[in-house]
C-alpha cells in the first residue's frame, strides 16, 4: 500500500481508519448464527454486532423479517418521502488508474470538459424536469476541473437548485469549505473498497491511490463546514461483507464525532463500462443488495440511503418502499446529453433510464410520495 502523501494532500489527525479496520478486520461473519439474526430482529437498537449479524450469510433466510423490520423504521423516520435528484457530469477528464472504471485514465475513450455556456444549458434542461437538487460531477483530475472551475459550476447550480452535492476528487478542508461558501451543500466520496490490498491492486496510479487521504475525506468536508457527507463501497469489487461493515462503521464513528452533520449512504454495484461490457459484481446479487440496504436502514435509521440507476425500474422502486429514501432520475452519465448535445462517453451503463416524469408517476402510483426539495431559502 502506498501511504505516502502528495505534497499538496493535507494531513488530518484522526482516529477514524484505526477504528474501522479494527472491527472490520476481526470481523468472522460466518460465526453468525439463526439465532443472533432472530435477536438483532427483536431489539430496538441495533448494535455493531446485531448489524454484522443482519449481513452475514446465515440473515439471507429471514430477508423477509429484515425488510419487514427496515421498512418499518423508514417510515419511523422518512415517512413515504422519496428525494429526487440528478446527477450532472461536467468532465470525465480523470488522472487515477481504477481499474474496474470506464474513465480510467488508460482508457482511451472519448473526453470531454463543459464550458460554462454549457454547464448552465444543462442546468437549463434539467431545471425543466422540475427537479430542484443536483450532484455535479468531475472526473478526478484536478488539472482539467480546478477548484475554481467547481466553484463557478456551483455558482451556476445555485441560480436553478436548491440543494447542490458534489461528488468529485477529494480535496483539502479549506477547500471543502471554499467550495461549501460557494454554495454546495453535501459532498460523496467513495471509498470503493476498504480493503487495504483490494484497494491497492484496483487503484493503480494518481491521488486515489492514497486509502488514508481518500478515507479521511469526509472528516476534511466535515471540518470544512460542509453540511452533508455521502460514503459508499463499490459492491462487488471485494469482500461485500467486510466493504459493508466498514461503510456503516465510518458513518457510525463519524456520526458520533460530527453529531451535526448530515450522513448519507449509497450502494453501487459494479456495472459494465464503455471499456468492459462483461464486467460483473461479485457475490452481489439482488437479494445480497437488499440486504444490505435493510441493514443500513436499521443499524443507521435516520441515514439518507441513495439508490442510483446502476439498478434497473422495479428493483429501484421496491427499494425506496423499504430502504432507500433517494432516488436518482432522468439520469445520464456522459457529458453534456441533457441538453442533447453529447460530448463525452458515459462512466457505465445504466439500468433504469426513465425520466423524471416516469418515476414520480411510478412512485406515486405505489403510494411514495416524490419530493424535490424540503429546504426553505428565506
Ligand atoms: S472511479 Fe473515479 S477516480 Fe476512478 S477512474 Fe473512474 S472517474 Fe476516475
Amino acid at each position: 500500500m502506498q501511504n505516502k502523501y502528495f505534497s499538496d494532500m493535507e494531513i488530518i489527525e484522526s482516529d477514524i481508519e484505526d477504528k474501522i479496520l479494527n472491527i472490520t478486520n476481526n470481523t468472522d461473519f460466518s460465526k453468525f448464527k439463526e439465532d443472533d439474526v432472530i435477536y438483532a430482529l427483536k431489539k430496538d437498537t441495533c448494535t455493531i454486532d446485531d448489524f454484522c449479524a443482519l449481513i452475514s450469510p446465515v440473515a439471507k433466510k429471514f430477508i423477509e423479517q429484515i425488510a419487514a423490520k427496515a421498512k418499518s423504521e423508514r417510515e419511523r423516520f422518512f415517512g413515504k418521502n422519496v428525494y429526487f435528484f440528478t446527477p450532472l457530469y461536467i468532465s470525465n477528464y480523470c488522472e487515477n488508474h481504477c481499474v474496474y472504471c470506464g474513465f480510467n485514465c488508460k482508457n482511451n475513450i472519448k473526453r470531454a470538459k463543459l464550458s460554462f455556456n454549457e454547464i448552465e444549458n444543462e442546468l437549463i434542461a434539467i431545471k425543466k424536469t422540475g427537479l430542484e437538487e443536483i450532484l455535479i460531477l468531475t472526473g478526478e483530475s484536478r488539472k482539467m476541473s480546478d477548484i475554481n472551475y467547481i466553484a463557478k459550476a456551483i455558482g451556476l447550480a445555485k441560480k436553478y437548485f436548491k440543494n447542490i452535492g458534489l461528488e468529485i476528487y477529494p480535496i483539502n478542508t479549506n477547500e471543502y469549505n471554499y467550495l461549501h461558501k460557494s454554495g454546495a451543500d453535501y459532498i460523496t466520496v467513495f471509498q470503493e473498497t476498504y480493503n487495504k490490498e483490494t484497494y491497492k491492486a484496483n487503484h493503480l496510479k494518481g491521488h486515489k491511490s492514497i486509502y488514508s487521504y481518500r478515507i479521511n475525506a469526509q472528516e476534511r468536508a466535515l471540518k470544512g463546514n460542509m453540511r452533508g457527507v455521502g460514503f459508499g463501497a463499490l459492491l462487488g469489487l471485494g469482500d461485500y461483507m467486510k466493504d459493508t461493515l466498514s461503510t456503516a462503521l465510518h458513518i457510525y464513528f463519524l456520526q458520533k464525532k460530527y453529531p451535526k452533520g448530515e450522513f448519507a449512504v449509497s450502494v453501487p454495484r459494479l456495472r459494465p463500462t464503455v471499456t468492459n461490457l462483461n464486467i460483473t459484481p461479485i457475490d452481489v446479487g439482488e437479494l445480497e443488495l437488499l440486504q444490505i440496504m435493510c441493514a443500513y436502514r436499521i443499524f443507521l435509521p435516520y441515514v439518507n440511503m441513495t439508490i442510483s440507476t446502476r439498478e434497473r425500474a422495479e428493483f429501484r422502486d421496491n427499494a425506496v418502499k423499504i430502504a432507500a429514501t433517494k432516488i436518482s432520475a432522468g439520469v445520464s452519465t456522459g457529458i453534456g446529453e441533457h441538453a442533447h448535445k453529447k460530448e463525452g462517453d458515459n462512466q457505465f451503463e445504466i439500468a433504469d433510464p426513465r425520466s423524471v416524469k416516469e418515476i414520480y408517476t411510478a412512485l406515486k402510483n405505489i403510494g411514495m410520495q416524490p419530493v424535490m426539495n424540503e429546504y426553505v431559502w428565506v
